[in-house]
């Protein structure tokens, strides 16, 4: 099996290796929990949710350690806690738990490890302290400072030269800095504000600082994989290079992977613009969790992706024609099946979720074409296999179709089993009443040999 991902670092499509295929390690920053994250802000956590998957399936499923943080310390969370007159704590804890519950609709599988950075502080001033040592950080009264000059390599990730950096601009309450591009590691405390207690000086950690620190207490460096948005490579994700690598003398990572925007009518989904929508606000709206996560994965991780409701619509369509083959198949118990090889390989080549799809499809028409008994509980294993790999068809197929008439589905349930009636007792005029009402309501009707199923009319 061979995967192939595109590295930013080298910024080439590269054969995975993992340094040890026994404990392959991923880390992906995770969001920063000041408020509900929107459509976009998902990307990330359903792309390497993928290739979570692969990995399990290809290495095993305890051989994959995979860390997905909470930014639960940031100037935006201590300004929301000052505007809305709540506590820090109430904040972060109640945006992790709406955060963990519309993961967990779009099918994203838990983390194997989901660090807080206020858990981890111990470790980032031990980084911290280790940087000031070297020479590679200096301490002056508003905090402690990665001395970007110190670091020859910086900018690797994002091609920037040390002259475009010069143009950095200078951020507000940060004037002794040495250089306008360097950065804070630390921030020293101020009245009113969460601190913690260091050699240099009490006060809090830097964004950047804490992925590295927990990359390093959870994962141990190099990892394997370090994920994220496009938008954190610079200056995120370099500043996390230059900090793990010149306290420790190593890569952080050995592949860098990254998702392009979300935008919608072609600008990127931001909070800071105002034009999101929520996962919450989707689902209260009728549609499913495999739905959103399907329209997710309808591109490919590292395009653009424009959100619509035609999207939305279009993934809604393509998950009923999948239902609908295992609707079909409900009373055929499903054979023991691998993912089958076309779906692995479009998924290991660069995570191509569009071939995939394409590939699920196929499967779907395999399904109902599928008339002896053992091409059924074939088609419909290996069905069920790519679609765990997928992270869709988690749904039973009745409950899928229900689910998506809300409130409605009794009534039909009724209209349904009126009709089985009506055909029962020969009255052919009132099912065909009956039939034609319930398509009016968009749904067909499927006549099997174990009675009547329904379904939302494609
Ligand atoms: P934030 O909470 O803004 O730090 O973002 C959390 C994650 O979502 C990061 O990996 C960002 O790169 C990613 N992200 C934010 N906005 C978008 C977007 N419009 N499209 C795709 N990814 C995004
Ligand atoms: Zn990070």
């Amino acid at each position: 099996m061979k995967i192939q991902l595109t590295n930013t670092l080298t910024r080439r499509k590269e054969p995975f290796e993992p340094t040890d295929p026994k404990r392959v390690t991923m880390y992906v920053c995770g969001p920063t929990v000041y408020n509900v994250a929107h459509i976009g802000n998902a990307r990330p956590p359903v792309v390497f949710d993928v290739l979570f998957r692969l990995l399990r399936h290809v290495y095993g499923e305890s051989a994959v350690i995979y860390a997905r943080n909470y930014t639960d310390i940031d100037d935006k969370i201590i300004n929301a806690s000052i505007e809305r007159g709540v506590p820090i704590d109430e904040i972060t804890r109640g945006v992790e738990r709406i955060f963990d519950e519309d993961m967990g609709a779009l099918n994203v599988m838990t983390p194997t490890l989901r660090p807080r950075a206020t858990e981890n502080v111990g470790g980032m001033v031990a980084v911290i302290e280790k940087l000031i040592a070297k020479g590679a950080a200096y301490a002056v009264p508003s905090g402690v400072y990665f001395s970007v000059a110190a670091d020859e390599d910086y900018g690797k990730l994002s091609g920037r030269s040390q002259d475009e950096l010069k143009a950095g601009a200078r951020v507000e309450g940060e004037d002794d800095k040495r250089h306008p591009s360097d950065f804070a590691l630390w921030k020293a405390a101020k009245p009113g504000e969460p601190s913690w207690e260091a050699s240099f000086g009490a006060g809090r950690p830097g964004w950047h600082i804490e992925c590295s620190a927990m990359i390093e207490d959870q994962l141990g460096s190099p990892i394997d994989i370090h994920g994220g948005g496009i938008d954190l490579i610079f200056p995120h994700h370099e500043n996390e290079i230059a900090q793990s690598e010149s306290a420790h003398g190593h890569a952080l990572a050995r592949v860098w992977m990254h998702n392009g925007f979300l935008t919608m009518d072609a600008t990127k989904m931001s909070k800071s613009l105002g034009n999101i929508i929520t996962p919450r606000e989707l689902l209260e709206q009728g549609w499913q969790g495999e739905t959103l996560r399907w329209a997710l994965l309808s591109a490919h991780y590292k395009a653009p992706l424009d959100w619509s409701e035609e999207l939305m619509k279009q993934a809604q369509a393509s998950l009923d024609r999948l239902y609908g083959a295992l609707l079909r198949l409900k009373d055929v118990t499903a054979a023991e099946a691998e993912a089958p090889v076309a779906i692995v390989d479009a998924i290991a080549d660069d995570l191509n979720t569009p071939a995939a799809i394409a590939e699920l499809s196929a499967l779907a028409t395999a399904a109902n074409i599928a008339k002896k008994p053992a091409e059924m509980a074939k088609a419909k294993g290996e069905l069920l296999a790519a679609a765990k790999l997928f992270g869709i068809l988690q749904s039973d197929p009745e409950h899928w179709f229900r689910a998506a008439f809300g409130e409605q589905a009794a009534e039909i349930d009724r209209l349904v089993a009126e009709r089985v009636a009506a055909r029962a007792a020969k009255n052919y005029a009132e099912s065909d009443r009956l039939r034609d009402e319930l398509a009016a309501r968009g749904v067909e009707v499927m006549d099997g040999a174990s009675g009547s199923t329904w379904r939302r009319k494609g």
